[in-house]
């Protein structure tokens, strides 16, 4: 197919809805596959008047959130709560996964503001029942036309990270609002404006502040204080918020509205843009501030082009069953899907825990190696990505995989040239790359068998730190995801900063079709490049080791980039299994509080849904279904 390159305001066609009452009462069997692209709208905007009661505002006693949640007629798994209520509501509805995908996403831009919003991009993967076919949605956030490979270089010396990230440089032309118009114009019952509903009022009654949400503030304090738009809505009275505090976000609950009545134009060609655009060109940094932040060239019409990308799924056969993800600019599907075609490899389920593991470190490091070297942005290089995902190019590389011990780190990208089998083949070897960062990811599934898996992000926590003044919304720092300089030695670079390119991305939001070409998984995780171990160690965990998902989820995670050093989570560095994998197969392990924060969904047959969250870590997540007993009669 290729790609397919749009970003429409959401089709404003009056469809018959169903009602709330009336969806409830269909069962599976009856449920009617909605019409593609026909947007159920609701015209007019929200208003108090209309609004349904619900949760009582100002409470301060946190949402009750629960990590597993099994039953009927759909299930949303997000990181936070409201969130997952407001997929909730709209499935509850009569809406799609992709309705519900889009109500969570745009609560998140609420609750969960420093790692999703309408400043920044994200991945969007849909297994759609009636054709059975899986899509995907590039919206990630591009460089300006403007951009050259120099971006981050001043003065001949690469800027420092921290330089690079709270600056107008690092601001992507943001993807988010393009891919939820796009994703609800082909999948969407509702339009838009009924979509935002859920968040807008969580905008305006606020959310209650728990103790994740106030570190990631405390962390990021110092760079808040600086842009006096961040602190008024994070620092109130100077200082993070306290556990239970009630926050609201009016300029965020104003922002929606006007998206809501005027389409997402407003944003990409309208006032709103306009101001995005100014704000990155001249950050409203605080009298007395010290830091210097520079200013970036993001222009009016840099927004204006902004296009959403439709692109073929990445696609590998695991164990009979199809693992689909997302295609460059993410590094996610093919990473994950070579791996996963070196470990094919090998019989993991017969071996023993620790050895199982030590597999799936070096086949992820093989695989990162080759993302390194090859992937970027597929409009700009060209990214061998049918070799990359070849069952021979895997196996090929699996001849450094020694079963007995590690490999030694970096190791040496292969040689995707379609001539396979002749020896293990080395490209010369690269420096080591490593990124990381703060991101959300959602999973949801309807009454029709419909699925979503959706990464979204606006980089790091708390972005580029600049919100747009009397918007209620942080602007991403995305362009750090390039690389400043060439990483490659003489082998050319994939992911330098050009003009309108994307940067690399390792989100890996994922779908697993069964044998029958049946929906089994969907599954994603937030944590930069280790997005893609997450990703990689729960389908492991899952279809080899015998864990289920909610274990699978909660299982402590390892972490190996193609670097020397080895993340593992404590369960794991300071049990046995760490001495295992560091006095046996010589891993050099450094033990890391918390990797990745996923999300996900199994098909358990007979219609029953399984949604799954972390049980603990940051702060746990949440998963809901929208009938836990059973359909009703
Ligand atoms: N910017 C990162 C990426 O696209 C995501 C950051 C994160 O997940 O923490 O891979």
């Amino acid at each position: 197919m290729g790609v397919q390159r749009s970003r429409r305001t959401a089709a404003v066609a009056i469809v018959a809805a169903l009602t709330a009452a009336g969806a409830g009462a269909l069962g599976p069997a009856q449920a009617a596959q909605p019409a593609q692209g026909a947007a159920a709208a609701q015209p007019g905007l929200y208003t108090a008047s209309v609004r349904p009661a619900g949760r009582p505002p100002h409470t301060a006693e946190p949402p009750p959130k629960q990590p597993t949640a099994t039953g009927y007629g759909g299930a949303v798994a997000t990181v936070d709560a409201d969130a997952t209520a407001a997929g909730l509501r709209v499935l509850r509805r009569g809406g799609t996964a992709v309705d519900a995908a889009v109500a969570a996403a745009a609560a998140l831009g609420v609750s969960e503001p420093f790692s999703a919003g309408i400043g920044g991009g994200g991945f969007f993967v849909h297994y759609d029942a009636k054709s059975g076919e899986v899509s995907t949605l590039d919206g990630r956030e591009s460089a300006p036309a403007s951009a050259t490979d120099q971006l981050f270089i001043e003065d001949g010396t690469p800027l420092t990270f921290p330089e690079a990230r709270v600056s107008g440089l690092s601001v992507g032309t943001p993807g988010t609002l393009a891919t939820w118009a796009e994703a609800l114009d082909r999948w969407g019952r509702f339009d838009l404006t009924r979509n935002l509903r859920p968040a807008i009022e969580l905008a305006e009654d606020g959310f209650v502040v728990d103790e994740t949400f106030r570190t990631q503030v405390a962390a990021n304090a110092a760079i808040f204080a600086d842009f006096p738009a961040t602190a008024e809505l994070y620092l109130p009275g100077g200082a993070p918020p306290a556990v239970g505090t009630v926050l609201p976000n009016p300029d965020l609950a104003d922002t929606y509205r006007q998206i809501a009545r005027h389409g997402i134009d407003v944003f990409y060609e309208g006032p709103i843009g306009a101001e995005i655009a100014a704000t990155v060109q001249d950050p409203p940094v605080r009298d007395g501030a010290t830091r210097n932040v520079r200013p970036g060239d993001m222009t009016t019409d840099d927004l204006a082009a902004y296009e959403v990308i439709e692109r073929d799924p990445t696609v590998v056969e695991y164990r009979g069953l199809q693992v689909y993800g997302m295609a460059p600019p993410s590094s996610g599907g093919s990473t994950v899907g070579e791996a996963l075609n070196i470990l094919e490899n090998y019989d993991l389920g017969a071996m023993d825990e620790a050895q199982a593991l030590h597999h799936y470190l070096d086949a992820t490091a093989l695989a990162f190696a080759d993302r390194n070297r090859y992937v970027g942005d597929p409009d700009v290089i060209d990214v061998p990505l049918d070799e990359l995902l070849s069952q021979e190019f895997a196996d090929e590389r699996a001849c450094l995989l020694d079963p007995e011990a590690a490999a030694p780190k970096p190791v040496a990208p292969g040689v995707p040239d379609g001539d396979y089998g002749d020896g293990c083949a080395t490209a010369p070897e690269p420096a080591a790359v490593a990124d990381e960062g703060s991101t959300t990811h959602l999973t949801t599934a309807d009454r029709w068998g419909n699925v979503l898996a959706y990464t979204l992000t606006i980089e790091q926590t708390g972005g580029s730190g600049i919100t747009v003044p009397g918007r209620g919304f942080l602007l991403n720092n995305e362009l750090t995801d390039f690389n400043f300089v060439p990483t490659q030695g003489g082998a050319p670079d994939p992911n330098l900063p050009g003009p309108d390119k994307r940067p690399r991305s390792s989100m890996a939001p994922t779908i697993v079709l069964d044998d029958d070409g049946e929906p089994l998984l969907a599954l994603g995780s937030p944590g930069g490049a280790t997005i893609i171990g997450t990703v990689l160690q729960t389908l492991v965990n899952r279809v080899d080791l015998g864990m289920d998902l909610p274990a699978a989820v909660a299982a402590p995670r390892l972490f190996q980039p193609n670097n020397v050093n080895t993340s593992a989570e404590p369960a794991i560095a300071d049990g046995p299994l760490g001495a295992i994998l560091r006095d046996v197969y010589r891993h050099t392990l450094v033990r890391t509080a918390e990797i990745g924060a996923a999300t996900g969904i199994e098909f358990l047959g007979k219609h029953r849904l399984q949604a799954v969250a972390e049980p603990v870590r940051r702060g746990g997540g949440s998963a809901g279904v929208v009938f836990p007993q059973r359909w009703p009669r």
